[in-house]
């Protein structure tokens, strides 16, 4: 089976670092021009000049700014909202500021970004797909991870919406739910063996994910040969919740 997306426009945020730099990397081998959105200028340039992908900077936690950068990309067939933070607090020092960052990163901008990208492809009645980064910390609970978990499983509900109003338009949408992934988030919070290991004790396949096992998932939910799923929550956990 070969993944082509010959011709295709994809948008992918979060397209700095980690799951959205390998995403847009992998989208462009498959042929896809490919926008990258994210925060930090000199990941994007690094990232133009590795790949040859359009780019906006913008802070997707200012939902103008979020706005503005969906609006900038132009036309897009397949939309990846990747970017996502993780803050991590035990539940009784939550502070409201980490919590209400984490939801307008995690579900906010995803929200507004595809609120643009589909009225476009409404407009030009061109169908089109989208995936959204949820986490397994959407199916299960995970200590100092209040805010994160909340806002997963808000993804993935927002996720089953779309895909019931935008289906009839013929877009798309689906979920991936990774384990920890090897990338700067996955390092900065189960860095310590401390917490890696009980995790790791609980994946059958015995390791974490890496991102190109995230994002070969993403491409093929984004291809024609994913024409007849949409609404689902894809764990890419090595059997993490089938325990
Ligand atoms: P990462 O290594 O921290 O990279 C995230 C990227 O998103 C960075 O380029 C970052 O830019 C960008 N970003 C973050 N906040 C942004 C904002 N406000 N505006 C624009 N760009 C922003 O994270 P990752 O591990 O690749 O995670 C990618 C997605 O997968 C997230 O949604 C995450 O929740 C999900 N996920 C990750 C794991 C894991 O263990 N790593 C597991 C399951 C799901 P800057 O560095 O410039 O801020």
């Amino acid at each position: 089976m070969d993944i082509r997306l010959d011709g295709k426009r994809a948008l992918v945020t979060g397209a700095g670092k980690g799951i959205g730099r390998e995403i847009v990397g992998l989208l462009a081998q498959c042929g896809a021009h490919v926008v990258a959105v994210s925060r930090t200028e000199e990941d994007l340039a690094t990232l133009a000049r590795e790949v040859g992908c359009q780019t906006i900077q913008a802070d997707l936690a200012d939902a103008n700014a979020a706005r503005r950068a969906a609006e900038a990309a132009g036309p897009i067939d397949l939309l990846v909202n990747n970017a996502g933070i993780s803050i991590p607090q035990p539940f009784l020092d939550q502070s409201v500021e980490a919590f209400d960052k984490t939801v307008a990163v995690n579900v906010r901008a995803a929200m507004i970004i595809s609120q643009v990208i589909a009225r476009g492809m409404i407009a030009r009645k061109s169908g089109g797909a989208m995936v959204n980064l949820s986490s397994q910390a959407s199916l299960v609970g995970i200590a100092d991870h209040a805010a994160y978990c909340a806002s997963k499983g808000a993804l993935d509900q927002l996720t089953r919406v779309m895909a019931l109003e935008l289906g009839p338009h013929n877009i798309r949408v689906n979920c991936v739910n990774p384990t920890v992934t090897l990338t700067p988030m996955g390092k900065m919070a189960w860095g310590d063996p401390r917490k890696s290991e009980p995790m790791l004790a609980k994946i059958p396949l015995g390791r974490f994910a890496d991102p190109p096992d995230v994002a070969y998932a993403v491409a093929f939910l984004l291809s024609d040969k994913a024409n007849m799923i949409s609404g689902i929550t894809m764990p890419i956990d090595g059997g993490f919740t089938a325990i």
